[in-house]
């Protein structure tokens, strides 16, 4: 039996309410002893209006409360939520009183991943209230929701059933060749079944890259020799006097950076310490710095001026980073005929927005369609991709079925992780780690 959990799931600050929810076989009896009026009895959905009061019988405060009884609630498990006035200090009171009969303190995504646990929600359904919560975007928000809805699920659950069918049909060919009313898993058939499948997975992972960008924004290391205009451009583009703009070269000595909401996107900017090797202590820090920036970004916008047109690309570019040059002053000095071109000084940087936009995200579908797009589900999705590639090979040169089936299979495993079907504790605690206590 799992022990009865509470927490506040609003935040700790004084508000007109304040949301505590209990979950577990013991809730309703709990609050029984706490609540003037008994609700382990009720059989369906209830709301009460009622006084909770401690173990002395203190009046700790009137509330409404509704009683959701297993399993037809958030965790499965009977479930109280207590909306009580918004001041911590009665929210405390009420949480102390459950405490002392019994609950325990919910760690962080405990509810969800009861919820997970009891089959309520699968894994990508769990993850997208997380997202939801976090999400902070419109557009971000509307695909969480559509996971949270299980459109996504659906999809991966669709891929799954198909495939499981197939490996069906291969293992009963090869555990029973002599078989003739089963259909042949012959080479053409093989090849028939599984490329639209890949084919699908491939998309599913490169619109997943791409809703990725929606959910977390996208990072853009502005780079550049000192002196092309980097912290001007950086100005230009958050609208703020955030970086230092200094004639010396070498002045920007950290990283600063600047959040910019455009056509559906939040960009991260972050604007380097030049590049180039320095004896200066502080700017050898700032370099340091500038390379953990140059890896982890998304885009490199690489800020040139007319005169360096040929010169090689100063930092290494990782395979999956979009590369932007852009050429600068150009009110001084002409840019390379058909380039990307802007004036920091001026402040005309719409145009250095839309191109990292368009290079980003190359179909607007991105933001309507269900999606997978967290590091977890991206980086099973690439194996799942190259365990198809892989069989659809093995197919092609002739390789026997099972062979084939253990691609298949491997890929099979990767879409029911995806959903969360035989997860291991660790990766349990991975996703629901990242929860706040009370979702
Ligand atoms: P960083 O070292 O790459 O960060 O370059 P800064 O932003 O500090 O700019 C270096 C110098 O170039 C400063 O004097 C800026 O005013 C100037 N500058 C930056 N952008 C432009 C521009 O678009 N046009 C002109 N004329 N000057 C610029």
């Amino acid at each position: 039996m799992r022990k009865t959990i509470i927490a506040l799931a609003t935040p700790p600050l004084k508000s007109a309410l304040a949301v505590i929810r209990v979950s577990g076989d013991e809730a309703f009896n709990i609050t029984d002893s706490l609540f003037n009026k008994k609700i382990s009895t009720v059989k369906s959905r209830s709301s009460f209006v009622g006084k909770i009061s401690d173990k002395h019988g203190m009046v700790i405060d009137e509330v409404v409360l509704l009683a959701y009884p297993a399993p037809r609630s958030m965790t499965g498990e009977n479930v109280v939520e207590i909306f009580c006035h918004g001041n911590p200090l009665i929210a405390d009171d009420i949480i102390k009183a459950y405490l002392e009969n019994g609950a325990i303190y919910a760690t962080r995504g405990e509810f969800t991943e009861r919820a997970f646990l009891n089959g309520k929600v699968d894994l990508i359904e769990a993850e997208a209230v997380n997202d939801l919560i976090n999400s902070t975007t419109r557009e971000a928000r509307a695909l969480s929701l559509k996971s949270l809805s299980g459109q996504a699920s659906t999809l991966v659950i669709n891929l799954k059933n198909q495939l499981g069918k197939l490996i069906g049909l291969i293992e009963t060919n090869i555990d029973y060749p002599e078989y003739d009313d089963v259909e042949e898993a012959n080479q053409e058939l093989i090849k028939k079944e599984v490329k639209p499948l890949q084919k699908q997975i491939e998309k599913i992972l490169s619109s997943g890259t791409e809703a990725r960008f929606v959910h977390e924004g996208i990072k853009v290391a502005l780079i550049g020799k000192p002196n092309v205009g980097k912290s001007s451009l950086l100005n230009a583009l958050v609208k703020k006097d955030k970086a230092l703009v200094s004639a010396i070269p070498g002045t920007t000595r950290d990283i600063v950076e600047g959040d910019v909401f455009y056509d559906g996107l939040m960009f991260h900017f972050y604007d380097t310490a030049g590049l180039h090797e320095s004896s200066d202590f502080l700017e050898g820090l700032g370099i340091k710095k500038t390379q953990e920036i140059v890896s982890e970004a998304d885009v490199l916008l690489w800020i040139k001026e007319s005169e360096d047109k040929d010169e090689p690309l100063p930092v290494q570019k990782k395979q999956d980073q979009i590369l932007i040059v852009v050429y600068n002053k150009d009110d001084l000095k002409t840019p390379p005929n058909n380039e990307l071109h802007t004036s920091a000084l001026k402040g005309e940087v719409e145009n250095v927005l839309k191109a990292i936009r368009d290079k980003a995200i190359t179909s607007e579908q991105t933001f309507s369609l269900p999606s997978l797009a967290n590091k977890r589900q991206l980086s099973l999705l690439g194996r799942i991709n190259s365990d198809l590639k892989q069989a659809l090979e093995d197919n092609e040169e002739g390789a026997p079925l099972d062979l084939i089936s253990a691609s298949l299979l491997s890929a099979y495993q990767g879409l029911k992780a995806l959903v969360g079907e035989e997860v291991s504790s660790d990766l349990e605690d991975e996703v629901f780690g990242n929860f706040c206590v009370g979702k």
